[in-house]
């Protein structure tokens, strides 16, 4: 809805016949560097990078003046006042926006300059990114070119950042440094008023409690906290947002933590990270006129900035659309004063945000448009169970910030590994979504390119290849931001092949070591997923007799692995810590690899067709579905899970568990089976046996394993069943796990119930039956 100007070029003329601002000549400088009176820290420091970089890239050391009368010679004029105002009367810096910019070449004279706060850091940085050719790809690593001749044509760029808020918050770039040089502002990477400050938050984020902490409130007002199944609830749920004594509260808490913070601008009221809304009768009005729980969110957050706005105009209230609340309310308009943040959680990010697979989400983004002044995206760029597994969404990241721009969104905040060092493609994906964020109507293809020669140097094209196989694999693939290391682009062939491009790009820059510490960082994605299932993989390899890419060891290539996710590095470089947001360490990681297990032994060939089983109410070969172990996720294969020969199987294969866990070791995601029995009711059967322990007591009455269907879209299950050791057999029975209306979000689970008496929980397949 809102028309976002952000970049003019006027006119750019680099014919050399043209007049030309003299920059440096032979690697001597001809011209000095100009401040004015009154400039800000950012100002100062801006000239103070020009000159340092300038010096880098032509040998030649600069003056910085300040100076409130027009130079005699030539000059580069940094930031507003009265030399800019005398020499360049066309432009109203005035006039400019807090991040605007220009560039401007006239005679000998150029100027740098912008609208405070960032405007005239962000005009020296793109000059010398635009027209020196400085790239800045990490803390640790940046390219600039050498020449000793450099002068500006005649040049009239005026510019502004696409989005407001810009957030490519992944770890490396939370470097100030590197952030105000890439045109971040996001308050991760404390940009202090030299850097030029940021937008900053107060309560980043899930405020409900924090806000109104249940400790203190809950006695005293319980009827705050939300109704959940006719009980007020205090944990793991959220506030009843129409009370109206809460609301008040709400107002004062804001306007004291306003006060307290002077220096942020965004205050978050937003809802707790989990679901159950208040079902009182006075929320649930306002969510059924609405059509969606966002109704009585945004009842409330308006009425909170409503009052507010009277009396700090500058501020902004942010919420969330997120989850419960993601689908737009019918009527409600978010107030000109609040910020909606649209969340993409549930998106699959192998494809573009306008592909039919996120037809619900891009619905939503439309509806929210239509309604908001101000809307704010919180995107998914990471593997949050696995940061360091090949995550293939690179092609889409640029697509996806071009829609939320076409969307009217003027703040995005690009959720990656934020923890840690060392996530898959973090460097370039922090350099990619920087310079898209700014600018998304580049092409990422050449982003991606441009920062693969740049960074990996002769490594880069074999990287590209990497790239371009593994989301190629990915099309046509669902990928959440939680995907596990069995998915389906993940498979032995094509590991394979990455692991010989890995290889093939340490090999191009062996004599170069900087450039190999970068490509080794790079590799240690692909070995991770052949670590995490060498078993399988391993299995996969022999019964195709292919040849093993890796040492046979795997104790030598964990080793490996963690020397160099651990350091030592370059300066600015900080060693891996965070294999996944729950904290996985890269020593735990490795240190299930200890020791090297024998080979697992060849499995038979699968048998080809499967009888129709017997005990099954209306099984047939032509309406049901058969879902054979082969299409399961397992967890720690090898370990909790495993394929295995089995005779008594439908297809002489089949899953085995130690019944001595109670993992959700097996999965079987909806969305990998075939297309129809992904909607419509069915009911869904589990083949199952159990092998008991010889003379282990136990009681008859507890449970042997346990299985149901889980919603990972409404994050709540959809049946379960637990099955008693005396219910159980020796030979595979079909147990019927539920009656369901199926869809993609939804996955078949199986677990043993860690029970002392079972031995070993066996799993053939799961039997999908119409209901009619
Ligand atoms: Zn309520």
């Amino acid at each position: 809805m809102q028309t976002l100007f952000w970049i003019l070029t006027l006119s750019l003329l680099c014919a050399a016949s043209q007049a030309a601002a003299p920059i440096a000549a032979g690697g001597r400088a001809k011209c000095e560097i100009v401040t004015q009176p009154g400039s800000t820290p950012a100002e100062r420091h801006a000239a103070d990078e020009l000159a340092a970089t300038l010096k880098q890239v032509t040998g030649a050391t600069f003056q910085v003046v300040e100076s409130g009368t027009t130079p005699r010679g030539p000059a580069i004029i940094v930031g507003p006042g009265p030399v800019a105002k005398a020499l360049f009367p066309e432009v109203n810096l005035q006039s400019f926006a807090g991040e605007q910019l220009t560039m401007r070449a006239k005679g000998s004279h150029l100027l740098l300059a912008g609208g405070r706060p960032r405007g005239t850091l962000y005009a020296v940085y793109r000059f010398l990114q635009e027209q020196c050719g400085v790239r800045w790809w990490t803390p640790w690593a940046s390219t600039v070119p050498h020449k000793q001749d450099l002068s500006i044509a005649e040049l009239a760029v005026d510019e502004k950042p696409a989005f407001e808020s810009r957030d490519p918050y992944w770890y490396p770039a939370f470097n100030p440094d590197w952030a105000v040089r890439n045109g971040s502002n996001s308050q991760s990477a404390h940009l202090d008023a030299v850097h030029g400050g940021s937008i900053l938050y107060h309560g980043f984020v899930h405020t409900f409690y924090p806000l109104v902490p249940p400790e203190k409130y809950a006695s005293v007002h319980p009827e705050w906290y939300a109704l959940v199944k006719g009980k007020r609830v205090f944990e793991n749920a959220q506030l009843c947002t129409t009370n109206p004594e809460l609301r008040d509260f709400l107002v004062e808490r804001i306007r004291e933590e306003i006060k307290a913070n002077p220096d942020a601008s965004i205050f978050s009221l937003s809802q707790n990270d989990c679901f159950n809304p208040c079902e009182c009768e006075n929320c649930k009005a306002i969510d059924d006129r609405e059509g969606s729980h966002s109704g009585s969110m945004l009842a409330l957050v308006n009425y909170v900035a409503e009052r507010i706005g009277k009396e700090f105009p500058n501020v902004a209230i942010d919420t969330l659309a997120y989850q419960y609340t993601r689908k737009a309310p019918k009527t409600i308009k978010p107030l000109p004063n609040v910020i909606v943040r649209l969340c993409s959680i549930e998106c699959n990010f192998a494809a573009p945000l306008d592909d039919p697979s996120n037809k619900s989400f891009a619905d939503d983004i439309r509806d929210w448009n239509r309604l908001s002044k101000r809307l704010y995206i919180w995107d998914y760029t990471t593997n949050f169970a696995h940061y360091v597994q090949p995550h293939p969404n690179w092609f889409v990241l640029g697509k996806n910030l071009q829609f939320f721009h076409d969307h009217g969104a003027r703040g995005v905040f690009e959720q990656g590994a934020y923890q840690s060092s060392g996530s898959e493609m973090s460097e370039l994906r922090a350099w990619v979504l920087a310079r898209l964020l700014w600018n998304p109507d580049q092409d990422e293809s050449k982003l991606i390119r441009e920062f693969l020669d740049g960074y990996y140097g002769k490594a880069g094209q074999p990287i590209w290849d990497y790239m371009t196989l593994m989301s190629g694999k990915a099309k046509g693939v669902t990928m959440g931001c939680y995907s596990p290391p069995t998915a389906p682009f993940l498979d032995f062939d094509t590991l394979t092949k990455s692991e010989k491009l890995w290889q093939n790009a340490e090999d191009a820059v062996k004599s170069q070591p900087d450039l190999l510490w970068r490509v080794r960082q790079g590799h240690l994605p692909v070995r991770y997923v052949f670590l995490t299932r060498w078993p399988q993989l391993r299995r996969d390899c022999l019964r195709s007799k292919s040849a093993w890419p890796l040492p046979t060891s795997r104790k030598a290539v964990a080793d490996e692995w963690l020397s160099t996710a651990t350091g030592p590095g370059p300066a600015g470089w900080t060693p891996m810590t965070h294999l996944s947001e729950g904290g996985l360490t890269p020593q735990s990681f490795v240190s299930r690899f200890a020791v090297d297990e024998p080979d697992p032994v060849p499995l038979p060939e699968r048998t080809a067709k499967h009888a129709v089983p017997v005990g099954i109410p209306g099984a047939n070969a032509a309406t049901c579905v058969d879902v054979q172990d082969d299409q399961a996720n397992l967890y720690r294969e090898g370990e909790l899970s495993e394929i295995r020969a089995d005779p008594s199987a439908s297809d002489g294969l089949a899953i085995w568990m130690p019944g001595n866990h109670h993992e959700w070791a097996i999965q079987f995601p909806l969305s990998k089976l075939p297309e129809r029995v992904r909607s419509g009711k069915w009911r869904v059967y589990a083949f199952v046996r159990i092998i008991k322990n010889a003379g282990a007591g136990g009681s008859p009455g507890s449970a042997a394993f346990t299985a149901g269907i889980y919603d990972s879209g409404a994050t709540t299950g959809r049946s379960q069943i637990s099955v008693p050791v005396k219910d159980v057999s020796s030979e595979y029975r079909p147990y019927l796990l539920g009656t369901v209306e199926t869809n993609d979000s939804q996955y078949v689970w199986i677990a043993p119930a860690a029970n002392s008496s079972v031995q070993s929980v066996w799993v053939d397949r799961v039997y999908f039956v119409p209901v009619n």
